[in-house]
């Protein structure tokens, strides 16, 4: 008999604004909450599946089902990782989940936090963003005043009145921002002109501004633009990195995208050495997955680390944000406790 077992449920985050980017609205993310066990250890893990990315609660299921870690008689996590992506293509949500719980044991064994194994320093983590969504001018000035602690602040656009959306933010913080398009904007011309704007309204980085399709547009603007265009979209695992060198002059690494932190790290780690700018980020997650991100964040120059910021019911320990930086957990694994027994 194996000595490493999994257990999982479906789990929804409620979310404290109803979500609007160029594309869609919601008011819940649909989430798997995993725990695995070896040797009296606990790792917890999350996959957080917005609709639009494919996954969801049953498909996560399906795919959890299949691992069987009875080949495996110690803990050799690479060994396990390799395993876990073969199981099947895609599901990369539910990957990461299992990946996040490996690791949370991985530091557990060790005595560590994952950024030391990793010999990271945690003073080096960039300052990491907060979301607004796409809404009318009450709401959007009303949500950026409620924001506290952080000290820049994500916009998302792609809708029709975007210039009137920035000028609203702007009446009320001098915050720099992130601007995220979602891929919004059919035009290279019209966004080079934005971008040229948005520089003037200090935005510092524009995420996803075309279709991850348009690759020669993207390179194009990349080549043109005075702040950074920074995939998202476009960008979900290493193979895709490597596709798409020179279309962008950075990218945002999400676990939920990449299979978890294996991958991201090599990510991160593969964009420095190409000359791209390395982001991390994440989908509106507990702090489960947004602390096991927090690690990698001293690898990057920008983090968007807000998920747990924007849900009502996060069954983990809280995270905090000190001088606008998320702060690193220190205790063993991603460092953060369930509070709420129910798995
Ligand atoms: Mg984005």
């Amino acid at each position: 008999m194996s000595s490493i077992s999994i257990s999982f449920r479906p789990f929804t985050l409620d979310l404290k604004h109803q979500f609007t980017v160029s594309s869609y609205s919601r008011v819940t993310t649909p989430i798997m909450l995993v725990e695995i066990n070896h040797e009296g250890f606990t790792g917890y893990g999350e996959a957080s599946m917005p609709p639009y990315l494919g996954e969801s609660q049953e498909s996560a299921t399906r795919f959890l089902s299949k691992i069987n870690f009875s080949r495996f008689k110690s803990f050799q996590l690479d060994e396990i990782l390799d395993y876990i992506d073969s199981i099947d293509v895609g599901n990369n949500a539910a990957k990461a989940s299992v990946d996040i719980a490996l690791h949370d044991i991985q530091g557990k064994l060790l005595g560590k936090p994952l950024h030391k194994i990793w010999d990271l320093d945690p003073l080096k983590a960039p300052l990491t963003s907060f979301t607004i969504g796409i809404d009318d001018h009450a709401k959007l000035i009303q949500k950026v005043k409620e924001v506290e602690g952080f000290e820049i602040l994500k916009i998302k656009l792609g809708s029709s009145s975007d210039k009137e959306m920035v000028k609203a933010v702007r009446s009320v913080t001098s915050l720099p921002l992130m601007a995220d398009v979602n891929q919004g904007w059919n035009s290279k011309e019209y966004a080079l002109e934005m971008a040229y704007w948005l520089k003037d309204q200090n935005v510092i980085l524009l995420e996803q501004p075309l279709s991850k399709e348009n690759i020669d547009d993207l390179a194009w603007l990349s080549e043109r633009s005075p702040i950074p265009i920074i995939a998202d979209e476009g960008i979900k695992r290493m193979d895709d990195l490597q596709k798409n060198l020179g279309a962008y002059n950075g990218v945002n690494v999400k676990l939920m995208k990449s299979a978890g932190l294996r991958e991201a790290k090599k990510m991160l780690e593969f964009s420095k050495n190409h000359n791209m700018i390395p982001m991390i980020g994440c989908m509106t997650e507990t702090s489960c997955a947004v602390a096991a991100a927090s690690h990698l964040s001293p690898l990057c120059n920008f983090a968007d680390l807000d998920g747990p910021f924007l849900i009502k019911n996060n069954p983990f320990e809280e995270l905090s944000i000190k001088n606008g930086t998320i702060v690193i957990p220190s205790k063993p694994g991603i460092g953060v406790d369930i509070i709420q027994n129910i798995i």
